[in-house]
């Protein structure tokens, strides 16, 4: 949606003036440029094309996301979303940015919290609640059609490894100057070194490997899914580097060894939507319409629910047992230096 309140945000991505609301978008007072409301959202991309586009703009990954619903947070996402809340601790009042919101499902888990949310991404794959209930902007995360200090939260979930080490400083340079002083940014994202508990995950994968070959499992969305990864920290203490230079304290972080979530994830699903899908010519779309079935069993909450709820009850143990040993995937919350420290 395109909320009166938006416009006290949105800036023009050129001029970084506020913008004029007009009866069909919006319009930039100073370069005159016109913004229209392209159905529940706000376009502000910089005219200037950006050479670096994360192959995230590909639709065969959205294919079968588009126009999507919102189905509840289970296995890793319900991960991802319960360390949000506890590392941002959510209350009404605060105003949240989702910097890579993809289809906007985190703001809509997260909207009981009382928390306003403004999502921004660079394609438009907004489910159908989020372009209900959340103001949505199309816009590239290394320039912001935002205000200063608009946000005293944020968070960009699944993002900063798809970035190149100059697009991640001014991402994050950017995801600073919206924030006001002490605001917090949780991220969840990799560094290219692992630690010795990684050798777990792979050797699920490993298996996972040989499963698809035997043709009892299809991988081909997660590989897709990984295919673009730039992966730009190199290690924990270049993550405190790279924050830091954007202005970014590491105040807080958790590991995350995914080597239950794994199997459970890349083997037990996989194995399971291979029975659900029906036997055809073209796996591939098999696949996708036994997703989408599950998808409105899990919505109804029933068995198929409960059971899935149960194994990411499970996938916990991924936390509770090595969340403080060093590895690549980890949960953090950057806190931004007050202008005193800086
Ligand atoms: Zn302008």
């Amino acid at each position: 949606m395109i909320s009166a309140s938006l416009f006290t945000v949105a800036r023009c991505p050129e001029c970084a003036v506020a913008l004029t609301p007009q009866p069909a978008g919006a319009v930039c007072p100073r370069c005159q440029r016109t913004f229209t409301d392209a159905s529940g959202y706000l376009d502000l991309r910089p005219l200037e094309a950006f050479q670096e586009q994360t192959k995230y703009l590909d639709e065969a990954l959205h294919v079968d996301a588009r126009h999507e619903t919102v189905g509840p947070p289970l296995l890793g996402s319900k991960i991802r979303n319960d360390q949000l809340r506890a590392f941002l601790d959510l209350a009404p009042g605060d105003r949240v940015v989702d910097l890579g919101c993809g289809s906007g499902r985190a703001m809509i888990w997260n909207r009981d919290t009382g928390a306003s949310f403004t999502g921004i991404d660079i394609s438009a794959f907004f489910a159908k609640e989020a372009l209900d209930e959340c103001d949505l902007l199309l816009g590239d995360l290394r320039r912001l059609p935002l205000a200063d200090e608009a946000f005293n939260k944020a968070w960009s979930l699944d993002v900063l490894e798809h970035l190149s080490p100059q697009a991640l400083h001014d991402m994050l340079s950017e995801a600073s100057r919206v924030l006001t002083d002490d605001g917090a940014l949780f991220i969840y994202t990799h560094v290219r070194k692992n630690g010795p508990l990684a050798l777990g995950v792979r050797l699920v994968n490993r298996l996972a490997h040989g499963l698809e070959r035997l043709g009892l499992i299809d991988l081909r969305t997660e590989r897709l899914r990984k295919s673009d990864h730039l992966n730009p920290i190199a290690d924990h203490d270049d993550l405190i580097r790279v924050a830091f230079a954007a202005g970014f304290d590491v105040e807080r972080i958790t590991y995350y060894t995914p080597i239950i979530g794994a199997f459970a994830e890349n083997i037990l699903m996989r194995m399971a939507e291979r029975l659900m899908a029906r036997r055809g010519n073209d796996q591939g779309a098999a696949v996708r319409e036994a997703r989408a079935h599950a998808k409105a069993r899990l919505r109804r909450r029933g068995p198929l629910y409960w059971a899935t709820r149960a194994m990411t009850g499970l996938m916990y143990l991924d936390v509770l047992l090595w969340g403080r040993v060093r590895s690549g995937p980890f949960f953090a919350r950057l806190r931004k230096r007050p202008r005193q420290e800086r």
